[in-house]
């Protein structure tokens, strides 16, 4: 089946094939490990996870994803750095070794990450590689040599930079995010991992060792230019390393679009000298009650808060997932709500199928071959998870499961495991015992109805069903019982 996806590089939607055949390599830029992942960054995580979903079960793909942990960054070494207020008694105690206390702060969030993307049915079996950038430094050093070889890296006072000017002699700088070259600054020099728009202009590849940070050797030209990477360039070293270039996918949120990527594609294709990846899909911002989630404004949680307060973490998965990645998506708690109700809908109708599974009287014979198709066209459509949806709701409103035949119900059963590897929220295991009020008056028909459909007085039972409908319930038989559950 043909998957549709927008590649922000040709900011089209275009027919996905992977290079190699039958197997997708998928990078994943993945969490700088310095503090507990907010929802925001949950959203980041849960739209490569759909993505390599659908293309396993929809497309039939193998999958090699690849999500990197940057452990060496500006922040990490602020929030590392001795007498910082950040640093919490959980990671041990600080050293006087610089390289050991990144790498102390770094691992315990790290584990923390982990845990909360498992939290959130983000599965360790699905990856590939989760590598850490400190373990490719060898890899990042010979980029960077490559880089200088190739002329466009150079030395400053024991940092080197990447030559903007000399690259934009030759090559596109801008392919993902549209630059202002009256924006671009000739000569200026950008040591921080982070800019913006306006300081277009040559950024750091190693940054030259200050005193009190970690740092690595790095032997150029029979000088020891000791220092630590820049992140942009861990990224173009651990894709090259884990997956080789070019890669099918190359995921991220939409502010990672520059200048992280912008940059990684030019370090990769000036080290390496060919392309990163052949499409770039980014994942829009998520909101918090219309506005953009900030401390400041008090709208700002990370995932492990939300479960504190008592909210589900797969509420939250389907809630997300709920929304089409690319467009921006506003967490409401009201909403949550109702995206709550709604998975619990599909919930009801999978035990439904399952309690009447062996049950042979009824009727209706649907197409869920039909479904299954007109559902995965939606995933298909560059994973469009809201009319996939409102799809399968259309289908189950109109077709409750007492009135359906046997074999469409096994039918129906086989298809909703299918859609629950793709959103992975449902439980195919035994009802849970959810405590009903059931009034004595509705025990009392169903009683008697059951009766009469044992003396085969039919005109009775129904008699009795609409009594029960009356009165807000409805009766679901199976071989040997029923079950009564609210309307
Ligand atoms: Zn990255």
């Amino acid at each position: 089946m043909q998957l549709y996806l927008y590649n922000t590089l040709t900011r089209s939607n275009q027919p996905f094939s992977p290079i190699k055949p039958n197997v997708v390599r998928m990078y994943s830029c993945g969490p700088t490990v310095y503090n507990y992942a907010h929802i925001g960054n949950m959203r980041a995580f849960l739209f490569p996870d759909l993505l390599q979903r659908v293309l396993r079960v929809v497309c039939g793909y193998k999958v090699d994803w690849v999500m990197n942990i940057t452990d060496i960054e500006d922040k990490i070494i602020r929030d590392s750095a001795i007498g910082s207020p950040e640093w919490k008694p959980e990671m041990g105690n600080q050293t006087d070794n610089p390289n050991e206390n990144a790498t102390k702060l770094a691992l315990f969030y790290e584990r923390e990450f982990l845990n909360d993307i498992s939290t959130i049915g983000i599965k360790r079996e699905h990856f590939h590689a989760i590598p850490r950038a400190t373990d490719f430094i060898s890899e990042i050093t010979d980029l960077v040599r490559r880089i200088i070889e190739k002329g466009f890296g150079y030395e400053a006072d024991g940092s080197i930079y990447f030559n903007l000017t000399q690259w934009r002699k030759s090559e596109k700088y801008g392919q993902l995010f549209t630059i202002d070259t009256d924006n671009f600054r000739a000569g200026v020099r950008i040591d921080a991992d982070e800019y913006e728009r306006d300081q277009v202009s040559d950024f750091v590849l190693w940054k030259a060792h200050k005193e009190g940070e970690p740092s690595w050797d790095f032997e150029l030209n029979g000088k020891n230019l000791r220092g630590r990477p820049g992140w942009h360039i861990e990224c173009s070293a651990m894709g090259h390393a884990t997956l080789g270039l070019p890669f099918d996918i190359h995921t991220g949120g939409v502010d990672l679009r520059f200048p992280h990527h912008e940059d990684e594609i030019a370090q990769s294709k000036a080290g390496y000298g060919v392309e990163t990846s052949a499409f770039w899909c980014h994942n829009e911002f998520l909101e918090v009650e219309g506005t953009k989630m900030s401390k400041s404004r008090g709208n700002f949680f990370t995932l492990r808060e939300l479960l504190q307060r008592g909210l589900d973490a797969l509420d939250i998965r389907f809630a997300m997932m709920s929304a089409q990645y690319n467009s921006v998506y506003n967490f409401t708690f009201f909403g949550l709500e109702s995206t709550a109700k709604a998975r619990q809908r599909i919930q009801d109708y999978i035990y439904d199928l399952q309690d009447t599974i062996s049950d042979s009287s009824s009727l209706k014979n649907v197409n869920a071959t039909e479904l299954r198709v007109a559902v995965f066209a939606e995933l298909l459509n560059n994973l469009h998870t809201p009319k996939a949806l409102e799809r399968v709701f259309a289908f189950i409103n109109s077709n409750p499961v007492s009135g359906l035949e046997a074999n469409s119900r096994m039918e129906l059963l086989d298809f909703f495991v299918e859609l629950n590897a793709i959103f992975d929220v449902w439980e195919f295991g035994s009802r849970p015992t959810k405590h009903i009020e059931i009034p004595a008056e509705v025990s009392g028909y169903a009683e008697k109805r059951w009766q009469a459909k044992k003396d085969r007085n039919f005109a009775l039972a129904d008699e009795m069903r609409v009594k029960i409908t009356e009165l807000g319930f409805t009766i679901l038989d199976s071989k040997d019982s029923y079950i009564i559950e609210r309307l």
